[in-house]
């Protein structure tokens, strides 16, 4: 699939933060979100328990919701924890799983991270798998071969019968250090491991690994977001601190606009 063709995504990260009352500023989103339609994907993945407010407020407007994380089985003995169901029962169309929090914060291996990729397909949502290298794995040239094996580890393998992976897979490129930082690749840095994550993709699922998109994540905001976004085989961002202003948010996307 050509680069043109891909419709990119620009999903927030709202992380823990957010409270009913930060529906004005979700309003704020989904009254702009009109504007990209064709153009861009614009999704804010919330707090769970605001998936359901948030995506009845977003009905056909074009702004659409996803989760944070999910457990990998249907229902069980698992306090605490939401299942990719919960989250599409709530109105969720996407779910992040992976990201570089849950690994760390919560020990998620690959492994984890496949299971929960598995289950957002079974429950009918997109799934946004995130890798990303540590500093000291940057520093001692070790990056491609860090998310080629989180690459190799995390991907489920295709299910002939669902969607196409061009649909219901998203990778995220987050360097762990870039993470709520200010700091950013080099455009240079960025462009590398976008082609190998893109090349790893068609290996992996072929034809349908050149839509897939792959996103970058890491101190986006609307001033650098011109520059790291129109990067080749960068299809949209994963957004943490920017995403929770709509000004910020809407800044970002604007590069689609
Ligand atoms: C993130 O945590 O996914 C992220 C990209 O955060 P930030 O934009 O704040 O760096």
């Amino acid at each position: 699939m050509a680069a043109a063709q891909i419709r990119p995504l620009v999903a927030g990260n709202w992380k823990m933060n957010g409270l009913s009352a930060s529906l004005a500023e979700f309003g704020a989103m989904k009254a702009s979100a009109a504007e990209f339609a064709g153009k861009a994907d614009l999704m804010i993945c919330p707090p769970a328990i605001l998936i359901a407010l948030f995506a009845a407020t977003a009905k056909g407007s074009g702004l659409i919701v996803g989760g944070q994380d999910c457990h990998a089985k249907v229902s069980g003995a698992h306090t605490g924890d939401i299942s990719a169901e919960m989250l599409a029962d709530a109105g969720a169309v996407a779910v992040i799983v992976g990201h570089s929090e849950r690994r760390t914060d919560h020990n998620e291996t690959d492994a984890a991270v496949k299971a929960k990729a598995l289950a957002a397909w079974r429950a009918g949502l997109t799934a946004i798998v995130c890798v990303g290298e540590q500093l000291s794995q940057r520093e001692a040239g070790a990056t491609l071969k860090v998310v080629g094996g989180q690459l190799d580890g995390s991907l489920p393998d295709a299910d002939k019968s669902s969607d196409p992976v061009s649909a219901n897979l998203v990778v995220a490129y987050e360097p762990v250090w870039a993470i709520g930082t200010g700091l950013t690749p080099t455009p240079a840095d960025v462009a590398q491991v976008h082609a190998f994550i893109r090349g790893k993709l068609t290996e992996r699922y072929g034809d349908a690994g050149a839509g897939v998109r792959i996103l970058y994540g890491g101190s986006v905001k609307p001033s650098n977001a011109g520059e790291l976004l129109t990067i080749p085989d960068v299809n949209g961002a994963l957004i943490g601190g920017a995403s929770l202003k709509a000004a910020d948010f809407l800044g970002i996307a604007a590069v689609y606009r």
